[in-house]
């Protein structure tokens, strides 16, 4: 390196503002001291971090390598050509776009590289595990779209496949999106491309929640079936915040286009370095080791949660997340949510499929395994961390909150997030 490095600086920071500088602090200590089980959440790396908070932050780069609107981008040019080269190679993808500032904004570019405000997109309901983006009314996907949603069987609390096809046979959709936020399962992705062609629909599949567990090999692709593959780069992937889409060569223009100009201006090039870093964390060995990992640390979870009296919606996990239905305690989602937040453990309420509760009471919660395993964290740790919601959720006076966080404070020290020597970067 001919020049020295410039990267971030926490002391001018702190000297310069300190109001900010002890967010930063706090949240530092707030990531290390608790239990983060919110399932779309994750550490990212130092070198991650060195990436993103780098002065590619400030250069204007609209367009594509060798084709900006730009001078100067011949530098930045090989951070988005290097995270597509591994993006490829990663997923066995033929075009890979990075620039999607988040996962909704990646969404937002394969509509608008498919579809016309007012044709039809068929997507998974968000009470039963969908997402905001796949159709609600209050998102641009439900207002400037006819969506049409399917959910989950009643009975299995699976995928209702017999009523994806039939909606679709129904209402001939442009596109149908599957894949969600709170989907513990596998998805069949063979029978929604089969449903696809049958229909003539554009398949997408929005892996955001589990493509890390795809990039580690530990659950089947959807590259190989899907037309679009949306994704988001910081849950199970462990990368910046951001967004992703991988898509077949033939429709390579059109997203590209839909990416940029049509959904935004300049790309954020530090997040498109930061997801090239990631990308070949990714490509090494010890990230499927951690993928699969992830999935046992979640199994273990929700055996210890079921033995608590938790009832596991779909019947388990495959995946990195459970859904847990609480009802046999009596206690409600968003009660659940906050006795285990008082004693250090983060989680979220989440509607469970034909939730009798209201979203904002929920019958459910939510918990994922990515930051803890990524924290180093394994089967027993699970049991424990089991047992410990299990008393915090039914701890109804907080009589016990102490005593579970003692037992947070002893697996955070055991396992903690960012150690001490990581921090000088
Ligand atoms: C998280 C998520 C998104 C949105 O990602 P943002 O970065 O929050 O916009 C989209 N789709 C699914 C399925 C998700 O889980």
């Amino acid at each position: 390196m001919s020049t020295p490095y410039w990267g971030p600086d926490f002391d001018a920071l702190a000297a310069f503002d300190p109001d900010i500088a002890s967010v930063v602090t706090d949240e530092l200590d707030r990531l290390r001291s608790g239990l983060q089980l919110i399932a779309s959440e994750n550490f990212t790396s130092p070198a991650v971090l060195a990436a993103l908070g780098s002065t590619l932050s400030n250069k204007y780069a609209e367009g594509y390598p060798g084709r900006r609107y730009y001078g100067g981008c011949e530098v930045v040019d090989r951070a988005e050509e290097i995270g597509i080269a591994r993006g490829k190679e990663l997923f066995g993808a033929e075009h890979v776009n990075l620039q999607p500032h988040s996962g909704a904004s990646a969404n937002l570019a394969a509509y608008g590289a498919f579809m016309q405000p007012g044709d039809t997109l068929l997507g998974m309901a968000l009470p039963h595990g969908g997402h905001l983006t796949h159709g609600t009314k209050v998102s641009f996907s439900g207002k400037w779209f006819n969506a049409v949603q399917y959910g989950v069987a009643e009975k299995t609390e699976h995928i209702d496949y017999d009523q994806v096809r039939d909606l679709a046979r129904e209402h001939r959709p442009k596109m149908i999106v599957c894949g969600g936020s709170a989907i513990p399962r596998l998805i069949d992705f063979a029978v929604f491309r089969e449903i696809a062609d049958e229909v003539g629909a554009i398949l997408m599949v929005d892996a955001a929640h589990f493509i890390g567990l795809v990039a580690g090999k530990a659950i089947p692709s959807p590259v190989p079936y899907a037309d679009v593959v949306t994704f988001t780069t910081h849950k199970v992937l462990r990368g910046p915040r951001g967004g992703a889409i991988v898509c077949k060569a033939e429709h390579a223009k059109a997203i590209d286009k839909a990416a940029f100009p049509m959904m935004q201006g300049g790309p954020l090039m530090h997040a498109i370095a930061a997801k090239a870093v990631n990308l070949k964390e990714c490509l090494q060995p010890e990230y499927q080791t951690y993928a699969r990992q992830v999935i046992t640390n979640a199994q273990a979870l929700t055996e210890g949660l079921a033995a608590e009296g938790l009832r596991p919606v779909a019947g388990g996990t495959d995946t990195h997340l459970a859904l847990l239905d609480l009802r046999e305690t009596g206690v409600t989602g968003k009660d659940a949510e906050a006795r285990c937040d008082a004693a250090g453990i983060v989680l979220n309420k989440n509607a469970i499929p034909y939730d009798p509760q209201p979203a904002s009471i929920a019958s459910g919660i939510r918990v994922g395994s990515p930051a803890v395993t990524t924290q180093g964290m394994t089967e027993s740790d699970m049991k424990s961390i089991a047992s410990l919601i299990g008393t915090a959720i039914r701890d109804e006076d907080g009589s016990r909150t102490a005593e579970v966080a003692a037992g947070v404070r002893e697996l955070v020290g055991a396992h903690p997030a960012y150690p001490e020597p990581a921090r000088a970067v």
